[in-house]
């Protein structure tokens, strides 16, 4: 097969080292990709929000199938595109990609299909929000309908700090996005990311993982894209697993089909285990980043063929074999991140890292300079191990980062501390 994958960052580099590992994989390209997916496969500088030029693209090189990584070009309905100039892809349709592009569709289908989430309500002015916020009291959750690259979210401490939220985002703080929120109650409870393939008719569990979103140690500090995740997460016990794909995803996928929408790709469930159990918190309609790192090097199958079964709707009896090993990955970003920061900086000793047993080093943000690697984004480095235990990978993968020569870059020390914990006390 010609494969093309769309993307640039370190969960479209997992991917690549995946697909370039199938016998499957005959020519193999990535728009935009960067200097660490330059050694996966052929890298193109193709403008990806271009849909034409996606088509053409796929057309002149004969691509049988287009993997698409984020979630902008599905929200945007590049697969309904490549579908109508008759090439197959990896992903939702727009009408499907509405379950990470609109939060309150999302709660409208929850709400219709008893799909455990947070009590909400969806304003599309201040007033009647802020009246909500008051009734309702804090700590409460203030969303942005749309996409606003992970901006979107206040989980507001009071009352004030809610409606300070409602006035920016109906001021026009985040764009379009902030036309329309949603208004929800705060869970208690621990995080865990929960991926699942469609078919458009069925869904088969992958494996669960969790992320660290802040950008210091102790989960302090700013949001972030995210600085590290493991897989599995201890807190999805084989009970969680199934009552996830039970009570959220297979209720997703039976209620998208009977509203002509069909789900295919890969479901992330970002959910919170609370004391009644799983609630979704968002999904989104791609493979998560960083969590993808992990899942890529615990899959023991072949990923193309589970990406052809997902787009033809021929998931039913198809299973995925899994390493039991734990993986984790460290992310090293620019000084500065999630704030202002420098591009341009060599990084050293990569290769060094790389020998150390059970490592792989995916680029999120590189770009090749004169035989050098230089940073060239916000996340720049995934650090990435597989060991026995979570403990063990979480060893080996600051080993590797130990090695790496980049003055202009950091990264947290603690990535995998709760699963790390938890280890210790059995
Ligand atoms: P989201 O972009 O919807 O994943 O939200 C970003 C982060 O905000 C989540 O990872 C949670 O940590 C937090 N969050 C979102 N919704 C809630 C909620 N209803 N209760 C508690 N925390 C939430």
């Amino acid at each position: 097969m010609n494969i093309l994958l769309l993307g640039s960052g370190g969960r479209e580099h997992a991917l690549a080292w995946k697909i370039a590992a199938s016998p499957l994989a005959e020519r193999f390209y990535c728009a935009p990709g960067n200097a660490g997916i330059a050694k996966e496969c052929e890298v193109v500088a193709l403008d990806i929000a271009d849909h034409a030029a996606v088509i053409a693209f796929a057309k002149a090189h004969s691509i049988d199938l287009v993997v698409v990584g984020p979630e902008a070009p599905l929200c945007a309905g590049i697969v309904d595109d490549l579908a109508a100039a008759g090439i197959k892809a990896f992903g939702p349709s727009k009408a499907a990609a509405r379950l990470e592009g609109s939060k309150g569709f999302t709660k409208d289908l929850c709400k219709a299909n008893n799909i455990p989430t947070a009590a909400y309500a969806r304003f599309t002015a201040a007033a009647p929000a802020k009246d909500y916020v008051r009734a309702q009291g804090a700590p409460i959750v203030v969303k942005a309908d749309g996409l606003a690259a992970g901006k979107g979210v206040v989980v507001a401490a009071s009352v004030a700090e809610a409606e300070a939220a409602i006035d920016m985002m109906f001021g026009g703080g985040l764009g379009e996005a902030g036309a329309e929120l949603v208004v929800e109650e705060f869970l208690q409870g621990e995080e865990a990311s929960f991926f699942a393939l469609c078919d458009g008719e069925t869904a088969i569990a992958l494996a669960s993982a969790q992320d660290h979103k802040r950008a210091l140690d102790g989960d302090q500090g700013p949001n972030t894209g995210g600085m590290g995740a493991y897989s599995p997460a201890p807190v999805m016990t084989p009970e969680l697993s199934r009552r996830a794909m039970d009570e959220i995803v297979l209720p997703t996928v039976r209620a998208m089909k009977a509203m002509g929408a069909p789900y295919k790709g890969v479901l992330y469930a970002g959910l919170m285990i609370t004391a009644q159990g799983p609630k979704l918190i968002e999904y989104n309609v791609r493979f998560g980043d960083p969590e993808t790192q992990v899942l890529m090097l615990r899959l023991m199958s072949d990923l193309v063929p589970a990406l052809v079964a997902s787009s033809d709707g021929m998931l039913k009896n198809f299973d995925l074999r899994w390493y039991p090993d734990a993986a984790l990955t460290v992310v090293m970003a620019a000084k500065g991140y999630p704030g202002s920061y420098a591009k341009g900086s060599v990084i050293e000793g990569l290769e060094e890292a790389a020998q150390i047993e059970g490592v792989e080093i995916f680029h999120a943000g590189t770009k090749a300079e004169g035989g050098r690697i230089v940073a060239n984004g916000g996340r720049v480095l995934n650090v990435s191990a597989l060991g026995k235990s979570v403990g063990e990978a979480q060893a080996r993968a600051y080993q590797a980062v130990d090695r790496i020569r980049w003055a202009d870059g950091f990264c947290r020390r603690d990535i995998g501390f709760r699963a790390v914990e938890r280890e210790r006390k059995l």
